[in-house]
């Protein structure tokens, strides 16, 4: 079943070519082709808003954004809401996970996962560490690559349930060790144990990090102890599809979203993530948490190549 669609292309661009004779343009399900240019748009439009922190009006503006994106889409918008305490104030903050689902009825289904609030400052700003963080690709990268697949989930078929889910409040995080990370994704593996009538989730792809225009993604360490086929499926597909910027070499080990997913849900899920943030540059400084980490260290094209293994492990789920 692997190559199916690959095999039904190449059978219909033989009898596009036998049928019409000249004609040797083959378009194989156009709808799903993703958009490098308009991945980065969105990219750009998310930054524009500028700071998105939890429950700050920048964040406010973003969920706007993304509730009206994905409404047009056909995706099915829900939001799940939970209190926490601002880590400075003590006041009252509403953190919101955004779940945007197609085939919203099945019962098995599997999830692709960024967090979408970013940094409250640029905490490693040698210059400025109080300034303006808009995290292009630290918050934003994720969330415009999510934004470009809606384009193509519409049309894509698939047999299981797929959920898109925006976690909130990844890094709000003022003071270290003080604040906790993760406060999103806790919520939503705590929920998920907790509900009974939940859908079963078989498995879950987090990306983060994954703009970056050198983009390099080597296996991450805890994704390997938790869902290490999960990591060879996916390493396999991008060698399918010859995308060489998935590296199958061990990377850094990196503390996510993807372990309370994995530890508090059991729901096996790796870590899609680019942590060398240095355009190329051995030794050079990364732009992870300065203010340097804006659109133009990034690239759509980094975006839609991550999409296109992304929607390909989707098609293949029985
Ligand atoms: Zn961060």
């Amino acid at each position: 079943m692997r190559n199916n669609s690959l095999l039904n292309t190449v059978l219909l661009c033989v009898i596009a070519f036998l049928g019409l004779g000249n004609v040797a343009v083959c378009q194989p399900n156009a709808k799903s082709t993703l958009d490098p240019k308009r991945a980065f748009s969105y990219l750009v439009k998310i930054c524009d808003i500028g700071s998105r922190v939890t429950g700050s009006e920048g964040m406010r503006i973003q969920q706007a954004f993304l509730d009206e994106h994905f409404t047009r889409l056909g995706g099915s918008v829900r939001w799940q809401s939970f209190e926490t305490r601002h880590p400075e104030t003590g006041a009252k903050l509403e953190v919101k996970n955004l779940i945007v689902s197609w085939n919203p009825d099945k019962l098995e289904r599997v999830f692709l996962c960024t967090h979408y609030d970013t940094r409250p400052f640029p905490v490693n700003d040698a210059r400025n560490p109080k300034g303006l963080f808009v995290g292009a690709n630290d918050g934003g990268s994720g969330t415009a690559l999510f934004m470009e697949l809606g384009h193509a989930l519409q049309s894509l078929p698939m047999k299981v349930g797929v959920d898109l889910v925006f976690f909130d409040a990844e890094e709000l995080v003022y003071e270290e060790p003080r604040d906790p990370y993760f406060l999103g994704s806790t919520h939503f593996s705590q929920s998920y144990v907790n509900d009974s009538n939940s859908p079963r989730f078989r498995c879950g792809i987090l990306v983060d990090m994954i703009g970056d225009a050198d983009l390099q993604l080597y296996y991450e360490q805890n994704s390997f102890k938790f869902a290490r086929p999960l990591v060879d499926e996916v390493w396999g597909i991008a060698r399918e599809l010859k995308i060489k910027e998935f590296k199958p070499n061990v990377g850094y080990e990196i503390k996510d979203d993807h372990l309370p997913l994995n530890t508090i849900a059991k729901i096996p899920v790796i870590d899609l993530i680019d942590f060398d943030y240095t355009r190329g540059v051995p030794k050079s400084k990364s732009f992870w948490h300065t203010m340097a980490d804006t659109p133009d260290k990034c690239s759509g094209a980094s975006l839609t190549k991550v999409g296109k293994v992304l929607l390909e492990w989707i098609r293949r789920q029985e």
